[in-house]
């Protein structure tokens, strides 16, 4: 059954530990996540985008998807299903349609606006039991056209929204989504100390998982960070595993060219990038 993930996440800020959001895409990617999280017993998070939601044909789809592979898997450890990056909208669905957790994300709204919706959220997840991540200060990507550094969040502006009774706050500490550019300045750790004083036993949220050195990492779990998106890492590995086992000319021999074959080297390599997350974050056998 799918769990809301406070518990799981104010247990990793007491134990300073990470829980690894992975982003799922297909069947594939679920499952990869799921065994993996089984068998090192830790807790897990499937991260869902709106786009990755219309890929996957709605979001009563990936809930039923996700709760059939908990049952026949026979996954015992918690698992929640949680929207990333989700507008106002994209919440009210995922909640309507089973998910366990969601985010919202009015970082793009003027700090009052992201306030008012992010309370009326607060109100809908609670009385449901589900857990809610809000989002204070745009975290930077390619897109935006900024070089070296993300964008930084004010801790007050933080403590605004974690006062409000979110479940987990996402800030920008100078992370990015994809890949990191060479010239990259680091995480902003005199920052994240700041907003780790401002918001108490609040857990943080760090977005843009791939590509920060792992001291990097485990300095921000030290500071207070308990929950870690990862979603570019695992498409690499996944696109790697899959070009090599094609280039290699395996699809050409025998059955090679079965699906269930082709998409198994990808399959291993999620697998295995999981499983080395997880044990950087520190959430192995806390299930
Ligand atoms: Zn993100």
């Amino acid at each position: 059954m799918l769990v809301s993930a406070k518990e799981m996440l104010q247990k990793a800020k007491a134990g300073k530990y990470a829980v690894g959001h992975f982003n799922i895409n297909n069947l594939e990617w679920t499952k990869a996540i799921l065994l993996t999280a089984e068998e090192l017993r830790s807790p897990v998070i499937l991260g869902v985008s709106e786009g990755a939601g219309k890929y996957m044909c709605g979001y009563k789809t990936i809930v039923g998807m996700v709760n059939g592979m908990l049952e026949e898997l026979k996954i015992t450890v918690p698992v929640a299903l949680h929207l990333d990056h989700g507008s106002y909208e994209g919440a009210k669905a995922c909640i309507e349609a089973g998910f366990s957790s969601v985010m919202f994300d009015g970082s793009h709204y003027p700090i009052e606006e992201n306030i008012e919706k992010t309370k009326e959220l607060v109100a809908l997840t609670d009385k449901l039991g589900l857990s809610l991540e809000a989002e204070v200060g745009a975290i930077g990507g390619e897109e935006d056209g900024v070089i070296g550094a993300g964008e930084v969040a004010d801790p007050k502006e933080c403590k605004m929204i974690a006062d409000l009774g979110v479940t987990m706050l996402a800030a920008g500490i100078g992370n990015i989504h994809g890949k990191y550019p060479a010239n990259w300045a680091g995480l902003s750790f005199d920052t994240l100390a700041e907003i780790q004083k401002l918001t108490g036993t609040m857990p943080l949220v760090l977005h843009g998982g791939t590509g920060i050195p792992d001291d990097m990492i485990k300095k921000a779990i030290s500071l207070g960070v308990s929950k870690i998106n990862v979603n570019t890492e695992c498409q690499l590995v996944f696109a790697e595993a899959t070009r090599k086992y094609i280039e290699e000319g395996k699809d050409l021999v025998g059955k090679g060219f079965d699906p269930r074959k082709l998409l198994n080297p990808g399959f291993e390599a999620i697998k295995a990038k999981v499983r080395e997350k997880m044990e950087l974050f520190g959430s192995v056998g806390k299930a």
